[in-house]
């Protein structure tokens, strides 16, 4: 116990629940200490970088074992009263440890203790004078200022130094330096520090103009910049100059009504009818408003197309947080949020924990999108927290899909949301028209029937793309021995291995482990070795065969892995060159390809069986994206699902009758069998190097939770994963399951800070997944 003294009480990256108590540095006066600035601290061995909870004035702990922190490293708390309050309360409702929600919060840099700086860019720029002055004089005693100065008249908006290091005979900065020092001095020129906000440069291609920040003067490559750049396949249609159909007029002024304050809209329109349109024209009205707007997408929705179709509409920075950036532009981008410098951020699931300095607006496209459930750690939702972020914040929120969650979709019936909804195509596009295809019995190659192979044929003839999905990569999903049954298996996993043909490779999509494929059967001997079933790079080489004369595309994980080629396969379909499209769920999603007529989805039974109880659902909502994809623009589209299973009743709804009559039928099951959304859900997993300490782990959280003794929760398990053994590690887990949130909640929040306690709990690794998306 300590007391009269003043105590640093902080938050420390790290599995431990609760603070951790530090005296402050010597010649440290504590009283001048923020909550939210970052500390260096020594812990145990070693040293960590801990935020600031409060400044206390007395600890449980013996002033002796109270260590000093080492260093103070922000003057003013670089987590604002309401990033720290949206933590807290992540921290709070997933059970997890805030040290390590806090640290969630903060990109990398800042995390390691970096300073909280932003690099910034110079921009050089004419002023009127040196617009004005005569600089014939120049040219014989100072040919680099001369130079310079052509160049800097050139471009009124100014030019950063690597603009200036095109300029011939000006190559590099030590070249140029002195001279622009002297035109400085003279007052010709000005030196301006400008954000170097972060964008990816989308591929350069004719006639495009090259992407880069607008507004802020100078971003742009002042040469290459046409006046008028000419609109590219990704913007046809757009731009300002739209004509709004009512229906989307009516979604903004009801949005545009609630401008400054909390509500939040579901936005529930079908593919191609005018959602992106809708967000933009609200945001250009909350920018006027001098106020900054959030965008969280998946993924893989985050493409060069949908930052350009931002860029080409906004004259304004906008900051991109993707997985694709380095620590340094996170970094930046982060700060430029935080400053209020980016006055649009767009990025997937993390940058919900951006800061903003003028908050107006969070849109969350494809809310209904899985990878906005973080699966690993501390598991939260971006799209739930995004909600809890509205209204901490007041500010309007906008959860936009075709396919909404069955989440949103009851929130929407129990009068939590407003409803906007498109329920028609923008400008002259027609909805697909869906079809099963009763394959049963039909002769099949690789998945493929004959019907689906002349529809395919017919479509190209007419000079149109096709677009075939399959949702599983690789060539076959495991191979067979002929004689004596072997089968490849994954040695670390209870799952076969993927044969992936052209690398020769034997892989596990579960733990990513690979092998040489075997050529002779391990077990008999026999070289009779058979593929079963295909993947996409099966489906290619037999289209490639049937179809010699026609481009093909694959897009999927294995295709993609290079840097840019994904951008560059897209740019091609737009321009036309593949006709036969191939992908997984990468393909699925967000694109526009006007030329697609039909779609081809060559397993429509994947998901009728899955073990996950929202299978049905994903896989509904992943047909009415593909779906989506066809018939675009002018030409009416057709969408071929094969199936096994014509009969099914909730196949059938969805295609006769479409998205939301399958979703009302399939939500009604759910409240039958009590299942999410009308329960609640917590899922505690373990692993370890063997089944029996798992299981005992989850033994005694299960008699913990009993003796706690709250009524209205159900306990399952324990019992082994879907794969009980993956990577190496048995795996197990234990469901909770109650009708009300707040009982579930009741429980876990006493529950949850004891489990370390109990004996097993050193020999597993577990986790706690609150509302979980994946049961398996
Ligand atoms: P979504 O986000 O719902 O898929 P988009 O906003 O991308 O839809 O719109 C689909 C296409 O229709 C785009 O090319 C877009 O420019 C165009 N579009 C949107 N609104 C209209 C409109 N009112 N009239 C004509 N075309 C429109
Ligand atoms: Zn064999
Ligand atoms: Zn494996």
């Amino acid at each position: 116990m300590t007391q009269g003294k003043a105590i640093l009480r902080v938050a420390i990256p790290s599995p431990l629940h609760g603070s951790f108590d530090y005296l402050p540095p010597p010649e440290c006066n504590p009283a001048q200490l923020q909550p939210g600035i970052r500390l260096r601290l020594p812990f145990g061995r070693n040293q960590v970088v801990g935020i600031l909870l409060e400044v206390a004035s007395s600890s449980e702990v013996d002033e002796a074992k109270l260590r000093p922190a080492l260093e103070i490293l922000d003057s003013s708390p670089l987590l604002a009263p309401e990033q720290m309050k949206l933590l807290r309360w992540a921290s709070h409702y997933y059970h997890h440890p805030l040290g390590e929600v806090l640290a969630t919060g903060l990109p990398t840099l800042l995390r390691q203790g970096e300073p909280a700086e932003a690099r910034h860019r110079s921009l050089w720029k004419i002023t009127p004078e040196g617009r004005e002055i005569d600089t014939t004089p120049l040219e014989k005693r100072a040919k680099r200022q001369a130079e310079l100065m052509l160049r800097l008249r050139a471009a009124p908006a100014g030019l950063t130094a690597e603009q200036l290091s095109h300029v011939e005979s000006v190559k590099s900065p030590r070249n140029w330096g002195d001279a622009m020092a002297a035109l400085v001095k003279k007052g010709w020129v000005t030196l301006e520090q400008i954000p170097s906000l972060t964008m990816p440069s989308p591929p350069l291609k004719k006639g495009t103009q090259r992407a880069g920040i607008k507004g802020q003067g100078g971003f742009n490559d002042a040469d290459s910049a046409p006046q008028n750049p000419p609109q590219s396949p990704f913007a046809k249609g757009g731009g300002d100059s739209v004509v709004l159909n009512d229906q989307q007029q009516q979604a903004i002024n009801r949005v545009l009504h609630h401008q400054h304050e909390f509500a939040a809209f579901l936005l529930d329109g079908v593919t191609g009818s005018g959602k992106t349109e809708v967000y933009l024209r609200i945001i250009n009205e909350v920018l006027a408003a001098g106020r900054q707007t959030l965008v969280l997408v998946p993924e893989i929705t985050l493409t060069p197309q949908l930052i350009e179709r931002f860029q080409r509409r906004f004259n304004e920075p906008i900051a991109v947080l993707h997985s694709g950036l380095n620590d340094r532009d996170r970094l930046n981008a982060w700060l430029y949020a935080a400053s209020g410098d980016a006055r649009i951020i767009i990025g997937t699931r993390s940058a919900i924990f951006t800061p903003m300095k003028t908050p107006g607006l969070i849109i969350v496209d494809e809310e209904h999108d899985a990878s906005f459930k973080q699966q690993t750690g501390f598991r939260y939702s971006a799209r739930d927290l995004a909600m809890v972020r509205a209204q901490q914040q007041n500010i309007p929120i906008v959860l936009g899909s075709a396919t909404p969650s069955f989440e949103s979709l009851l929130n929407l019936r129990q009068g939590r949301y407003h409803h906007l909804s498109l329920p028609q195509r923008a400008g002259s596009a027609k909805p697909p028209k869906v079809e099963l295809l009763d394959v049963r019995g039909q002769p099949m190659e690789d998945q493929l029937s004959a019907q689906l192979l002349g529809q395919i044929r017919r479509h190209l003839g007419a000079g149109n793309q096709v677009l075939l999905f399959l949702n599983r990569r690789g060539f076959s999903p495991t191979i067979i021995c002929h004689e004596c049954g072997w089968i490849a298996e994954c040695k670390r996993c209870d799952s076969h291995m993927t044969l992936h043909q052209k690398k020769r490779l034997f892989c596990c999509h579960h733990c990513g482990s690979q092998r040489p494929v075997a050529h002779q059967c391990p077990s008999c001997g026999s070289a009779d070795l058979r593929p079963i079933g295909s993947g996409t790079e099966r489906i290619e080489e037999t289209l490639q065969q049937r179809l010699p004369d026609t481009p093909i595309t694959r897009i999927d994980r294995d295709s993609t892995r290079l840097k840019g080629s994904l951008e560059a396969k897209l740019e091609e379909i737009h321009d036309g060159t593949p006709r036969l499209l191939i992908g997984t769920q990468m393909l699925a999603k967000g694109h526009h390809f006007p030329n697609v007529t039909l779609v081809g989805i060559l397993d429509g039974d994947q998901g009728l069986f899955g073990i996950d109880f929202r299978a049905s659902e994903r896989m509904a909502q992943l047909i009415v994206q593909v779906a989506g994809r066809a018939g675009r623009a002018e030409k009416p589209g057709i969408v071929l699902i094969q199936t096994h299973h014509p009969d099914n009743p909730l196949l059938q709804l969805l295609c006769q009758q479409g998205y939301h009559a399958f979703a009302e039928a399939a939500l009604s099951e759910r409240e039958v069998t009590a299942l999410p959304p009308y329960t609640y859900m917590a899922l505690l997993r373990a692993e370890a190097n063997h089944s029996i300490p798992t299981e005992q782990f989850l033994d005694q959280a299960r008699e913990l939770a009993q003796s706690i003794g709250i009524e209205g929760v159900e306990l399952y398990g324990p019992m082994p994963s879907v794969m009980e053994r993956r990577a190496g590690k048995y795996r197990y887990q234990l469901l909770l399951q109650s009708n009300q949130r707040q009982t579930l909640h009741r429980l876990l929040d006493q529950w949850t800070t004891r489990l370390s306690t109990l004996p097993e709990a050193r020999k597993v690794r577990w986790s706690l997944d609150v509302d979980p998306v994946d049961l398996i």
